[in-house]
C-alpha cells in the first residue's frame, strides 16, 4: 500500500512538464550480507515505483577519502536528488565524516547534523526512514499516542532518540531506555506503546508488557538464517492489541519513507 501510494507521488508535474525521474544513488562499501539484501530490496522498491536509483557498490578496502569523493560528485548531479550511504562502514571509514559530506538537501536518510537539528526544533523537510515509517503506521490504523504513556528501548541516532522526538511532537510521554536502564520491566510494564530496536533476539517477553499495549519491533536478527525481532512474537502476541511482526512490518516501511523522502528531494530541488 505504501509503495503504490509512493508510485503515485513518483509522477509529478513541475513547470507544467511531467516528470518521473527521481535519482537515488545508494552506496554500498564491503560484503556485509545484511546490508546486501537491505540495499537489493530498496533497489528493488525503486524499480516497482519507477525511480532512477543506482547501486554503487564499492570494494571493502575502499578509501574513505573514495567516498568523500564519490559522495561529493553525487552532490553535484542533477540527476541524483538522494544519496543514500548504507551503514555500517568498515572500521576504517569515519561514518560521521561521510554522513556530513553528503549534501544536507540531499539526506534522504535525514542523519546530517543539519537536519538532525531541524528535526529537534520541529522544522524539518526529512525524518529519519525507520521511525518516519512507524508514526505512518501509527497514523494508519489510528493508533494515537497523544497523553499516553510510550517506552521507547534503544537510543540510537538512527532509531530510537528520532522515534523519541517523533513521539513527544504527537504529545506522547516518553522514556527512552538502555542498556544502562534499571529495572527496564517496570518501565515497558507501565507502557501504552513500546518501541524496541536493540538487535537482541526475542528480548521483550510477555511478561514485560502490560495487557493490551502496543508494540513496535525494530530489530532485525538473523540466526542460522532466519530473521527475528526483538520481541518474543508468539507470546507477546497474546497479549498486545497491535504487533509488528518480523520479517515485514517496519522494515517494508522504512523504504517507502525511503522513497517518500527521495521524492520530498526532488521536489524541493526543482522549486
Ligand atoms: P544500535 O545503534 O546498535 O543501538 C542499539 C541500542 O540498543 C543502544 O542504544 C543500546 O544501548 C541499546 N541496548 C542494547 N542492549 C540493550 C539492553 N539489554 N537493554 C536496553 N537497551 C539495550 O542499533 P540500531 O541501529 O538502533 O538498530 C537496532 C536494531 O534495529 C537492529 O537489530 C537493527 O538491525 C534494527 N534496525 C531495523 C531497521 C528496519 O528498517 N526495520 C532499521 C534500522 C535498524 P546503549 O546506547 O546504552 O549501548
Amino acid at each position: 500500500m505504501a509503495l503504490q501510494l509512493v508510485a503515485v507521488l513518483a509522477i509529478i508535474v513541475v513547470d507544467n512538464e511531467i516528470r518521473v525521474a527521481h535519482g537515488l544513488a545508494v552506496i554500498i562499501v564491503g560484503e556485509d550480507p545484511a546490508s546486501q539484501v537491505y540495499v537489493r530490496n530498496k533497489k528493488k522498491d525503486c524499480d516497482e515505483v519507477g525511480f532512477n536509483s543506482e547501486v554503487i557498490a564499492l570494494p571493502e578496502n575502499t578509501e574513505e577519502k573514495e567516498l568523500l569523493a564519490l559522495i561529493d560528485t553525487l552532490n553535484k548531479r542533477e540527476d541524483i536528488h538522494g544519496i543514500l550511504v548504507q551503514l555500517p562502514l568498515p572500521k576504517h571509514i569515519n561514518e560521521d565524516a561521510v554522513i556530513n559530506t553528503i549534501s544536507p538537501e540531499k539526506d534522504v536518510d535525514a542523519f546530517h547534523p543539519e537536519n538532525v537539528g531541524h528535526i529537534m526544533i520541529g522544522d524539518y523537510t526529512f525524518l529519519p526512514c525507520t521511525p518516519a515509517g512507524i508514526m505512518e503506521m501509527l497514523k494508519f490504523y489510528n493508533i494515537s499516542v497523544a497523553g499516553k504513556k510510550c517506552v521507547v528501548i534503544g537510543r540510537s541516532n538512527i532509531v530510537g532518540k528520532p522515534m523519541a522526538l517523533m513521539l513527544l511532537e504527537k504529545n506522547a510521554t516518553v522514556t527512552i531506555a538502555h542498556s544502562r536502564t534499571k529495572n527496564l520491566k517496570e518501565l515497558t510494564k507501565e507502557a501504552d506503546v513500546v518501541v524496541v530496536a536493540i538487535g537482541k533476539a526475542k528480548f521483550v517477553t510477555e511478561d514485560m508488557v502490560k495487557e493490551g499495549a502496543v508494540i513496535v519491533d525494530v530489530g532485525i536478527n538473523r540466526i542460522d538464517g532466519v530473521l527475528y525481532g526483538d520481541v518474543d512474537f508468539e507470546n507477546v502476541e497474546k497479549k498486545a492489541s497491535y504487533i509488528t511482526p518480523v520479517p515485514g512490518g517496519v522494515g517494508p516501511l522504512t523504504i517507502a519513507m525511503l522513497l517518500l523522502n527521495t521524492v520530498t528531494a526532488f521536489i524541493e530541488q526543482n522549486k
